[in-house]
Parts: C-alpha cells; sequence; structure tokens
C-alpha cells in the first residue's frame, strides 16, 4: 500500500535523498581469518564459578562472557568490521545510518517539532551510525534549526566508547573522573551538538526521545528452556566431566524461577529462548515514550515468536561453539519481537517487523543509490556502492535476516478526530487516515 506523506515530510525526504553529499566510502572487504585466542581467565573465572556454586544458567554465561567489567568480550574488544568478528549494517554503507536520520527527523516532524530532540543510540560499536545520523542532521539544519539536539549513547564497553568518542568529537571528549556520575564521558561532536555515554539506559535523562538500537538486543543475555516430561526446564552450563577445562549444556533437574517465570502459558514450541533483559529494556523504552514522547527503532535479526535453538558464536566472521574458549568469541541470539511487542504493553504502538530490505526500500534507498552513483566516477568505488546495495537488501545476505521493529507514541497512529462539519455541510463519509510512518510505509512523492 503506498501513502501520501506530508508536504513538509515529503520536501524533507527528497531534499536528502537527492543532496549529492557523500560523506566517507566504508569499505567491505571478505572476512579475514584469525588465530584461536584461548582466553584462560574467562573459563578459569566461570569454572571457578560453577564450582562453587554449581551450573550457572545460560543468561548468566553469556553476561559473563560479553560484559563482565573485567574480561568482557565487548569490554576488552574492538570485534567490528573486516578485521574483527563480524561486520554490521552501518558499517557496510553509510546510507544505512543516513535513512535512519532520516527516519529520525520525519518522526520528530510528526510528532509536532519538540523543542528538545534528544537521540539516544543503545550499543553504539564504532559510532559509524550516529557519525552518520548527524551528518544528515547537518544536512537538514535548517528544518531542526528552531530544535535543540542532544546525542546519549548507552555503551557498557569503555573500548569501544573511546573509539565512538574518537569519531564523533574528534577526540576532544573528556572523561568524567567522578565515578559516582552516570555520565562517564561528554563532550561536543564535530557539529556542535552536546554528547553524553552512559553505561544503563536508566541513567540517560528523560525528555523527548527518539531511541535507535541497532545489533544491541541479540547482545544481550537469553535463558534457553526445553520442555520435558516433567515439565519446561532450565539449560544450564556446567563442567565437563571427563575434562575439567571444558564446557558442557546441561538441562536442570527441577524447574528454576528463570522456567517458572519466563515461559508462556501455552507456548507451543519445545525449545524456547527468552530474552529478560530485552523485555526489561523494551518496558523502560515504552514508559518513557509513552510518558515523554519519542519513539524507538530497533533493527536486529529475529523472528516473531517461531524460533526455538538460535545461540550462536561468531568469530573471524564464522560461526563458533557458543562453549568453546568463552570470551574469544561474540555470542548472540535471534531477537524474538513478539517478546518484545508483549513486554512494551499498550501504551505503545508497535509497528513491524518488517524485513531490513523493505524498510530501506520503502525509505528511498533506491533513490539514493541512483545520485550516489550518478555523482561517482571512480570505478572501485562505483564497485563498493554495488556491493554494499546488495549486502544491505539482498534476501540472501542481510535484506530478509534482518528486521526493523518500531515503538511509537499512541497518538502517532490515532485516527485525526472528525470534526463536526459546519452547519449545512454535508458528513464526510471518508475518515482521514493516520499519517505514516516513514519505512514501515511506502511512500509516494507525488
Ligand atoms: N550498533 C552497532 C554495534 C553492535 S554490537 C552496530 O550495529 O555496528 C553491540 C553493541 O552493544 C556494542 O557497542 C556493545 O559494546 C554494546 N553492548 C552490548 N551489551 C551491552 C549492554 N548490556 N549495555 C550497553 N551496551 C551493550
Amino acid at each position: 500500500m503506498r501513502s501520501l506523506i506530508n508536504v513538509q515530510t515529503q520536501l524533507l525526504v527528497r531534499r536528502f535523498l537527492t543532496s549529492s553529499t557523500a560523506g566517507r566510502w566504508r569499505l567491505f572487504c571478505s572476512s579475514s581469518s584469525e588465530e584461536e585466542m584461548p582466553q584462560p581467565s574467562v573459563l578459569r573465572h566461570l569454572t571457578a564459578k560453577i564450582k562453587a556454586t554449581g551450573p550457572i544458567s545460560v543468561a548468566e554465561y553469556m553476561r559473563e562472557v560479553l560484559t563482565n567489567p573485567v574480561t568482557g568480550y565487548y569490554v576488552r574488544n574492538n570485534m567490528l568490521g573486516p578485521e574483527g568478528d563480524f561486520i554490521t549494517s552501518p558499517e557496510i554503507s553509510q546510507i544505512f545510518g543516513e535513512l535512519i536520520g532520516v527516519w529520525i527527523v520525519t518522526e520528530w516532524i510528526s510528532a509536532g517539532r519538540p523543542k528538545r530532540l534528544q537521540l539516544v543510540e543503545l550499543g553504539p560499536g564504532k559510532g559509524s551510525l550516529a557519525e552518520d545520523v548527524l551528518r544528515v542532521l547537518g544536512q537538514l539544519r535548517s528544518v531542526l534549526s528552531h530544535c535543540s539536539v542532544s546525542l546519549h549513547l548507552v555503551e557498557v564497553s569503555p573500548a569501544l566508547s573511546g573509539l565512538q568518542a574518537l569519531r564523533l568529537t574528534g577526540g576532544s571528549a573528556q572523561e568524567n573522573q567522578n565515578h559516582h556520575d552516570p555520565v562517564y564521558r561528554q563532550g561536543l561532536t564535530s557539529t556542535g551538538l552536546p554528547v553524553c555515554w552512559y553505561r544503563s539506559l536508566d541513567d540517560v535523562p528523560e525528555g523527548f526521545s527518539i531511541f535507535v538500537a541497532h545489533e544491541f538486543f541479540d547482545a544481550l543475555p537469553i535463558h534457553k528452556f526445553q520442555r520435558t516430561q516433567s515439565g519446561w526446564r532450565e539449560m544450564m552450563v556446567d563442567i565437563e566431566l571427563e575434562n575439567p577445562d571444558k564446557l558442557r549444556f546441561v538441562l536442570s533437574p527441577s524447574p528454576t524461577l528463570a522456567s517458572t517465570a519466563l515461559v508462556q502459558e501455552g507456548e507451543g514450541r519445545s525449545h524456547v529462548e527468552v530474552c529478560a533483559e530485552g523485555g526489561v529494556i523494551v518496558q523502560q523504552l515504552s514508559r518513557r515514550i509513552s510518558e515523554e514522547g519519542g519513539a524507538a527503532l530497533i533493527a536486529d535479526y529475529g523472528h516473531d515468536g517461531t524460533k526455538t535453538d538460535t545461540f550462536r558464536g561468531f568469530k573471524g566472521h564464522r560461526l563458533h561453539d557458543v562453549l568453546a574458549s568463552p570470551g574469544s568469541a561474540d555470542l548472540t541470539a535471534d531477537v524474538d519481537f513478539s517478546f518484545l511487542r508483549r513486554m512494551a504493553g499498550d501504551g505503545v504502538a508497535c509497528l513491524g517487523p518488517i524485513t531490513q530490505r523493505v524498510f530501506l526500500k520503502n525509505m528511498g534507498i533506491d533513490t539514493r543509490m541512483q545520485v550516489l552513483l550518478r555523482n561517482c566516477v571512480d570505478a572501485s568505488i562505483r564497485k563498493q556502492l554495488i556491493n554494499s546495495y546488495d549486502a544491505l537488501t539482498n534476501p540472501d545476505r542481510m535484506g530478509e535476516r534482518f528486521h526493523f521493529f518500531s515503538l511509537l507514541h499512541l497518538s502517532r497512529l490515532a485516527t485525526p478526530p472528525n470534526t463536526t462539519p459546519p452547519e449545512g455541510l454535508t458528513l464526510q463519509k471518508k475518515t482521514p487516515a493516520a499519517p505514516p510512518v516513514a519505512g514501515f510505509t511506502e511512500l509516494s512523492f507525488s
């Protein structure tokens, strides 16, 4: 279904899509094989813990491996990019972040252009998406001229937050020496916007905010449950009986608090993964959006409550045994969007999930590509552009594996009330449609 967008938004999207500003090109290389780097201290820490208190849940295993403040995979590493363990859409092409920038501005306009706009990114990685979004905001400066915009980054990794600061502020951001302050780093972006770093969403100030989370929810710890003849049992991580330096999965012999609380009544699958932490974060987003206004855009690989065992590891762009050399590989699980929708509750409207291919095409990626190709004479860059477009949109690559899901203020999708016609006029028969949401509806520029 095509929908007409309002004239202002239409002009804005068109202005951006056809602009010739190209930013910087990112190179999308094939994977590099890396030497196996065992992380003995992580394994030692985990086995000592299991010996002391018994098998740990998969969620605790994931949390320790990924975000332990000393040894955590995300805390120590820069894992993103061709030389790392995995590559993400914002790293593949600047167009991705730019279209998200356009989405943010259209949602801000649809909310009635509030005077203050907090852009909040959860898990910003190398800061590429934020950088591309900021470039779009810079290009649309005149549209945002009466709005005070600030950037808020929720990042658990000191290594990555250092990279983000370098990229977004040219290294001028200052670390906060007061360790009790929830803002652990702050500065000004190269376009002069205030930017702050936090360890948790709880610490981000209240106020009209647009939240973006790209490949963030898949990194949060999941619990795994198996249906057995005696009911649901939680899958735990234990030490191998014959080899004390190896880990194995076991089923808890009796119900755990998590298996009792987290498996839905009437669940039809025989194995389920539940990301309780992701559920709590979505509840926070939902509360903030309903009370303070704004929207959230969540993009990740995932399913709508249909998949079972999706827990996996990535190292050097290849699948990696999740229990082998913990700390040396990324651990991830598909996002269950049906669970996020349930956790969001009735206080917000949920849109999606829709595939990345559909979202990007609805946002005008084809028009943007044509303009960039028209303005590009370098054959190798043209090839690069075409390859990255294919990586983002091809159904066999990221096009159908990744999905977009949005939380919106309830008023955003509400049908404008039918006004009583002045006396003498006939009653309007058609109810005016709610304004479309960019990306989730194909926009027509007529
Ligand atoms: N959004 C980026 C990076 C994805 S990797 C991109 O698409 O390129 C996941 C990101 O989330 C990393 O920045 C990681 O450090 C961060 N992260 C993981 N767990 C987190 C947590 N519990 N709290 C805050 N940030 C977290």
